[in-house]
């Protein structure tokens, strides 16, 4: 291989590596979250969201779920 092709192929694999990188952190987002409540469908306030990313209620919802959970 001479080195120009080996060149060639450090540029492919640090493309695919970026591609790759980029599709995990597209995943992740998607993952993370829908923005929505699971509950309520009313879009989970931004700074809860910021706070506990994996949050899949909002609020009130959550306290509910909280409350209900203790109640058992
Ligand atoms: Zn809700």
């Amino acid at each position: 291989m001479t080195d120009e092709a080996n060149f060639d192929l450090a540029e492919i694999l640090a493309d695919r590596e970026r591609q790759t990188a980029i599709d995990a952190a597209k995943g992740a987002l998607k993952r993370s979250g829908s923005r929505l409540c699971a509950v309520c469908n009313v879009e989970i306030e931004a700074k809860r969201r910021q706070i506990l990313p994996s949050a899949t209620r909002c609020m009130p919802c959550q306290i509910e779920h909280e409350a209900l959970e203790k109640a058992r």
